[in-house]
């Protein structure tokens, strides 16, 4: 017996059925024609051979860590006599870029250098660094005397051999190297150092910066410390990835406070001005903004994703079908989930003064870093919302930095940078990424959109925990290096096809 209703019902989910299977297998073709034209960013230039360095380069770096540049805080003075003896130092040891280069002094202690280049219609390219370190922690605790520079045989040994003295001095050595060869750069060069990086840059890169915007200056791009050779730090990764930084994080701290009535806490209301900021506080941490994958991370991906196993490669290549699993994966972790969204941070709570009393205020402050694409309104209408009672009044404190607009990658100063990379590091990949901390380089915004992070050191997560703490340290071989690939990048400013 046949019942007609159900073979047509048959018929359908047959129909239905073939339809799926042909969606699917269109789905697995796109994926796979993705994954297969998903292709790496990699430049691969000539290889080239670098000249041999004096061995004075490593005393050099040696004798410039004996110097305590310390910047401690904004108002605090600083050691006069360490920051004249560092420029004596340089003085002596740098005699031909003394000799050749204009140098201006400001606020005291920065230096701004000045080689002129041979052709005036190319634009300028600006090189950062900074003198000053931060102070050294508990000086038991160092293996070596911060201020030692004691060379090993393997290392130096001191505050600022990785930040940032030896890219400041790296640096004077290429150009040094470069005169002694009677190289003449196209471009002009700028060299500058700020003395106050560490706390905040106002009056080293900030007064350079603003004297160089009256000057009206418009550079190609301004390379400035940041990020470094990364070893073991890109998940999937085996090979050395060269990050570069692209853009910065913005900045904004706000102030949630309440006042109401106190009383005793004997006989309490239900609510007070703690439970109403501390239920404030647990409705903007559960509710975070959203994640999102901005244009830095965007490009990371681009740059990185072809250089990974096939599984990761078809993932990344096909961001339309599995941007929710890039974005579950980034959020797993605390640095990455920092580059997919605005972070949150409590940093400050206050209220109370005496175990049976009620306080009639309680104030918090939370800090947000905002990503690019997103602005500090963004974030206060996210907190009116989220928050949702007018009895807390919400204030963004003055510090507020809104993200900096994100430096192209399809530019020559870039292609400069990943090719000389790609050069003096052949066996590291190169990637742009965006910068979760700040340095003076967005100080330069006036004078170029085309600013970039990296400093030629090659740094583990162990090295990491050494900038900033103890027993700082670079290797000998990896400063070298250093020297080198600002040599060779000021060649290749002069030369600029990338490929
Ligand atoms: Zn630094």
């Amino acid at each position: 017996m046949k019942l007609p209703g159900l073979t047509k019902i048959f018929n359908r989910m047959k129909k239905l059925f073939r339809a799926l299977v042909i969606i699917f297998a269109l789905l697995v073709l796109i994926v796979i024609i993705k994954t297969a034209t998903f292709s790496s960013m990699q430049l691969k230039p000539e290889a080239i051979e670098l000249p041999a360095f004096p061995d004075a380069s490593v005393e050099h770096l040696s004798e410039a860590i004996t110097y305590p540049t310390i910047s401690e805080a904004i108002d605090s003075p600083v050691d006069t006599a360490a920051f004249k003896g560092f420029h004596k130092f340089l003085m002596e040891a740098y005699p031909l870029i003394h000799r050749d280069l204009k140098k201006e002094v400001f606020s005291s202690f920065s230096l701004l250098y000045t080689w002129e280049g041979s052709d005036s219609r190319l634009k300028p390219v600006v090189l950062t660094a900074h003198l000053d370190v931060v102070p050294t922690g508990e000086l038991s605790s160092w293996s070596e005397p911060p201020f030692s520079g004691k060379n090993d045989g393997t290392f130096i040994w001191g505050r600022g051999t990785l930040d940032d003295k030896s890219s400041m001095i790296s640096i004077m050595e290429a150009v040094e190297k470069l005169l002694s060869e009677n190289y003449k750069p196209e471009r002009t060069i700028y060299l500058a150092f700020g003395h106050d990086e560490e706390i905040g840059g106002l009056k080293g890169a900030g007064v350079m910066a603003g004297e160089l915007v009256k000057r009206n200056l418009d550079a190609e791009f301004v390379l400035d410390e940041g990020y470094a050779v990364t070893i073991g730090m890109v998940p999937m990764i085996k090979k050395p990835v060269a990050l570069i930084g692209t853009s910065e994080k913005g900045y904004l701290s706000v102030s949630l406070s309440v006042e109401m009535e106190g009383g005793h806490s004997a006989f309490p209301a239900r609510e007070s001005a703690i439970t109403l900021i501390t239920g404030a506080l647990n409705r903007i941490v559960s509710n975070q903004m959203k994640s999102g994958i901005s244009e830095p991370v965007n490009d990371f991906i681009r740059y990185i994703g072809p250089e990974m196993p096939w599984y990761a490669r078809a993932i990344f290549a096909n961001k339309w079908l599995f941007k929710g699993l890039i974005l579950k994966i980034y959020e797993g972790g605390n640095n990455s989930n920092a580059l997919v969204r605005t972070t949150t941070a409590p940093t400050i709570i206050h209220a109370g003064i005496k175990d049976n009393v009620i306080p009639t205020r309680a104030e918090a402050v939370v800090n947000f870093r905002i990503l690019p694409g997103e602005t500090s309104g963004d974030v206060i209408n996210h907190l009116e919302r989220v928050i949702a009672d007018d009895r807390i009044s919400i204030r963004p404190l003055e510090d507020l930095k809104e993200p900096a607009p994100v430096s192209p990658i399809d530019a020559p100063g870039f292609d400069i940078i990943h090719k000389t990379i790609r050069q003096v590091y052949p066996e590291a990949l190169v990637a742009p990424t965006m910068m979760l901390a700040a340095s003076d380089s967005r100080k330069y915004l006036g004078i170029s959109r085309n600013i970039y992070n990296f400093a030629p050191i090659i740094v583990t997560d162990e090295d990491l925990a050494r900038t900033h703490g103890l027993n700082e340290r670079t290797q000998i071989g990896h400063f070298i290096r250093g020297v080198g690939f600002y040599y060779q990048l000021i060649r290749n400013c002069n030369n600029q096809s990338a490929g």
